[in-house]
């Protein structure tokens, strides 16, 4: 009988982050698993995609890190909470993807996020692809949670051009219910990048009944305002695409009910941030 053809491997490009992808480091050995974390020689990766004008200023090229550590109940990509499901990816591999568009980004004025997940939770392997990217003249932007910001030095920060911050949430208790983790160590790490002058942009999911009360809009504002350093506030709509990857994940989903909000309600939350001098889309 012939042998079976052995699957193809997952590619690493993506057309989005919506590909629900699951399993694709389950047969990493753990030992090497945890030797990857500490030195950044392997990542896991759901994917990169091309072309994102949202993610950073100009054309964006994006690296999708597996693994966080919190778990919002809007989440559109829960696959992305365990880096196990992500693709090992040497650094070599991942150079050679960002130096294959680097010439484009430039010339387009754009750059390269690394997003997730969480990119934060594989540091090390983050702070070898910014220096790799600057090293190429590329822009660079992290997406992030914040939570371990600490875990970057002053100097492995300096290869980070902008931060999306993503704030979820003021009241700690509120936070909590709705990322599972407190938000201390992310506003922490909002005051260290207003120290060090880093341009922001804060990013704030609005989702109906959930986070769009008036009080924590405005403490969101204040508090970016307050900051010094924040270009802008991207306010992102709550949307339903990641519903699926719930229900293939076996996860139990609380929002089936939650319309996206309008165009209108979407402008009245920029507007609290405006009222403070803040840019806001
Ligand atoms: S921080 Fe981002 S990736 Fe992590 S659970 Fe929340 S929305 Fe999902």
């Amino acid at each position: 009988m012939p042998d079976e053809p052995l699957p193809a491997p997952t590619p690493l490009a993506a057309k989005s982050p919506y590909e629900l992808r699951v399993d694709l480091a389950k047969d990493f050995p753990e030992a090497d698993f945890r030797t990857a974390l500490a030195t950044g020689e392997v990542g896991f990766l759901h994917s990169f995609t091309t072309g994102s004008t949202v993610d950073g200023p100009g054309v964006r090229l994006v690296a999708w890190t597996a693994g966080c550590m919190w778990r919002c109940f809007y989440c559109h990509n829960p696959d992305t909470w365990t880096m196990r499901n992500g693709i090992p990816v040497t650094i070599a591999r991942a150079k050679e993807e960002l130096s294959k568009y680097g010439h484009g980004l430039r010339v387009m004025s754009g750059g390269f996020t690394l997003s997730g997940g969480e990119a934060l939770m594989q540091d090390r392997f983050a702070v070898k692809l910014f220096a790799a990217a600057k090293g190429m003249g590329i822009h660079t932007a992290l997406d992030t949670n914040g939570y371990y910001g600490d875990r970057l030095s002053d100097a492995e920060l300096e290869t980070i051009d902008l931060v999306l911050l993503d704030l979820k949430a003021w009241n700690s208790q509120r936070h909590q219910r709705l990322a599972g983790m407190d938000n201390g160590p992310t506003l922490e790490f909002a005051r260290r990048l207003a120290a060090q002058r880093k341009p922001v942009w804060v990013r704030f999911v609005l989702v109906p009944g959930w986070t769009d009360a008036l009080d924590e809009i405005q403490q969101i504002a204040g508090f970016s305002a307050d900051l010094g350093n924040v270009e802008r506030v991207d306010v992102l709509p709550f949307h339903q695409m990641g519903r699926f990857k719930w229900r293939e994940l076996g996860l139990e989903y609380q929002l089936h009910d939650v319309e996206p909000p309008s165009v209108e309600e979407v402008e009245r939350a920029c507007a609290y941030f405006r009222a403070v001098g803040l840019k806001a889309y």
